[in-house]
């Protein structure tokens, strides 16, 4: 809805602005009539300009200051009506801004309502010119002040005829030489033939635009790069039109990329290591001296290859399952010992860790795999592997042939002891008990010795062993010493375990054995359980026993060590022997710390991969 016009009216004599308001006021017009020029002032500024008309009956300088004109255009038409035809007074009126100036006689007064309207309009009008004219020269200004360099110059003799502040300043010429110029001046690296090669399409209006990188020397000889886009103007006379971006930092960082793509293709080239390039589905793209060294292909044979063609049989599912994890984002980077097979069929062990990233414009994934040779490190690792093997096997067959004559030995002891005590005289029955209790201790170490030489020999479980069932299959063979000692023992949740359940007998039998043993007496109950931690499953045994000194610290899992508080307690200083090398048969690890408050907390560590499907679901259930 168009809003009304309001009409201000400013006026020496008040019979005459009564005069006029009355045949206005007939036409609707909502009138204000100023009390003078500072009243007028005040109402100026609570009008909206876009409503306002100014009608004034005198044209003296300050009515006309009214206008204060800003940026040359005054904030609200003016209509000034005289009495009579006065050309000094209408020219000075219109120059301050006034729109219409109109003479007083009846036809006017009439027609006042369609004057004042056509005012409003004519001052919109106007004003809108006044905008685009006013913009056209910030624009002008803008470009002319632009530290881009902008020139125009003349279709026909190539001399500048337009530059702009940027252009003087970046090539160091002042405007007037420079009109005295021709862009060849500036580009050393074209001639007039090849500068009019590249004009002749925009000549022939073929391209809107073209763009092209060359030098520019500015004054003082030094050259820089720029890039160049270029119009043609079919104005009189035609132009063309050339703005001009100095690239010099763009160089730069390209330049800088350049050398750290050096720097990487030498790595490349000389590392001690393999390294290939690959697709996300670990096709080979390229490869490095190493990597064909260690794969026995030449470098054209390995790209189009993919990764699995040069992995040995049994780790190609593995291999195909860690891509799949890189491409998916569930790894970032993949870290993995496995066995590649050589163009000649030998079997090389890596340790490969590869990770996929994008590419410089982030359109496309590939990976770099990174592969250092183990080959040597696997073959000593079997080897001591093997060593060990037969270490045990030696323990096992003396332990095993030890323990076949001391059971008759220990037997005979006894039955002379019991059965012909007669004979005997008491030295002789004290001797005869020792000998007893000396076979029964070292009946105990071979069987300590048998289980510590078997563990690396016990068959892996189809299915996950129920771990606080054995627990509780232990806690009741020590039924006995825990009545009796009224010791106590809290067990918390425990998953099963794909470990074989002879092991997890053993561990536990050590554990609870010695919490019992070494830390019975304490009172409080021993708590068994156990946590996660990143991939790790840890089953804790604590106690508020006496603990272990520190300087026993390192050694108590050492085969035969027993420590301080062992002294009154008889054993054989094998089971925590035992309980290592169970878990590092499966690579984790045991260690004791202090329970807060004291006494042990022995701490079993396992890697995630042992719990069943079922642990995880009951735990997360
Ligand atoms: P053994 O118990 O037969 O001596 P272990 O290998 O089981 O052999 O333990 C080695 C030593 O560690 C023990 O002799 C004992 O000194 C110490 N020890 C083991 N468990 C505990 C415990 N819970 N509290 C205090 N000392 C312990």
């Amino acid at each position: 809805m168009e809003s009304a016009i309001e009409l201000l009216v400013v006026g020496p004599s008040s019979a005459r602005i009564e005069q006029i308001s009355r045949r206005l006021e007939k036409q609707g017009y909502p009138l204000h009539i100023a009390a003078g020029l500072v009243d007028a002032r005040a109402r100026i500024g609570e009008i909206p300009a876009e409503q306002l008309v100014v009608l004034s009956l005198q044209a003296d300088s300050q009515t006309l200051a009214l206008l204060e004109p800003v940026n040359g255009f005054p904030n609200f038409p003016m209509l000034l009506l005289i009495d009579q035809n006065d050309t000094p007074a209408t020219v000075n009126a219109i120059k301050a801004g006034v729109i219409n100036v109109l003479v007083d006689s009846p036809t006017t007064l009439d027609t006042l309502s369609e004057s004042i309207a056509a005012a409003l309009d004519e001052w919109k009008l106007r004003r809108e010119q006044h905008l685009a004219n006013d913009h056209a020269a910030r624009f002008g200004h803008i470009l002319a002040s632009s530290l881009t360099e902008i020139y125009t110059f003349d279709a026909e003799t190539l001399k500048f005829i337009r530059i702009n502040h940027g252009a003087a300043e970046n090539v160091g010429y002042s405007r007037e030489e420079l009109r005295d110029m021709t862009p060849l001046d500036l580009k050393p690296l074209l001639n007039r033939e090849q500068f009019e090669d590249l004009l002749r399409p925009l000549r022939r209006r073929e391209k809107e635009a073209i763009r092209f990188e060359t030098l520019h020397r500015r004054k003082d000889g030094s050259l820089y790069p720029v890039e160049v886009q270029m119009q043609f103007a079919d104005v009189e006379p035609p132009v063309f039109v050339a703005v001009i971006l100095d690239i010099s930092e763009r160089k730069r960082a390209e330049e800088k990329l350049q050398a750290s793509d050096a720097r990487f293709r030498s790595i490349f080239a000389t590392a001690a290591a393999g390294i290939a390039i690959l697709s996300p589905y670990g096709e080979i793209l390229d490869a490095n001296p190493f990597f064909c060294e260690f794969s026995g292909f030449r470098k054209d044979e390995l790209i189009g290859k993919n990764i699995e063609d040069v992995t040995h049989p049994d780790d190609r599912a593995t291999t195909v399952d860690y891509y799949s994890a890189l491409r998916h984002g569930r790894d970032p980077i993949v870290n993995i010992e496995k066995r590649y097979l050589r163009k000649d069929g030998q079997v090389r062990w890596g340790h490969a860790s590869v990770a996929c990233v994008l590419d410089r414009d982030q359109s496309e994934t590939y990976c770099i795999g990174l592969v250092q040779d183990i080959t040597k490190h696997k073959e000593a690792e079997a080897k001591m592997q093997a060593a060990y093997s037969e270490l045990d096997a030696f323990v096992h067959t003396v332990a095993h042939d030890l323990r076949t004559p001391l059971t008759p030995i220990i037997g005979i002891a006894e039955y002379l002891r019991t059965h012909a005590a007669k004979e005997f005289d008491p030295t002789a029955l004290n001797l005869l008990a020792d000998i007893e209790n000396s076979g029964y201790r070292l009946l105990a170490l071979l069987e300590d010795l048998l289980v510590l030489a078997r563990v690396g020999h016990v068959q892996q479980p189809a299915a996950p062993v129920d771990t606080r069932r054995v627990v509780d299959e232990v806690l009741m063979n020590l039924a006995g010493p825990l009545t009796k000692g009224k010791i106590k023992v809290k067990v918390g949740e425990l998953s099963p375990l794909y470990l074989p359940k002879t092991l997890i007998r053993q561990l536990f039998d050590n554990l609870i054995g010695n919490a019992v043993r070494y830390a019975g007496a304490a009172g409080k109950p021993s708590e068994i359980g156990e946590e996660r931690q990143d991939d790790q499953i840890i089953f804790y045994v604590r106690d508020h026993g006496p603990g272990i000194p520190e300087k026993e610290n390192g050694h108590i899992f050492e085969v035969f060590y027993r420590g301080e508080t062992a002294k009154q307690v008889s054993g054989t200083g094998i089971g925590l022997a035992t309980v290592r090398k169970i878990t590092r048969l499966y690579n984790g690890d045991a260690w004791v710390e202090t329970t807060p408050g004291g006494g042990s907390t022995f701490r079993l560590e396992f890697p995630i991969s042992l719990l069943s499907g079922a642990a995880d679901a009951n735990q997360t259930g």
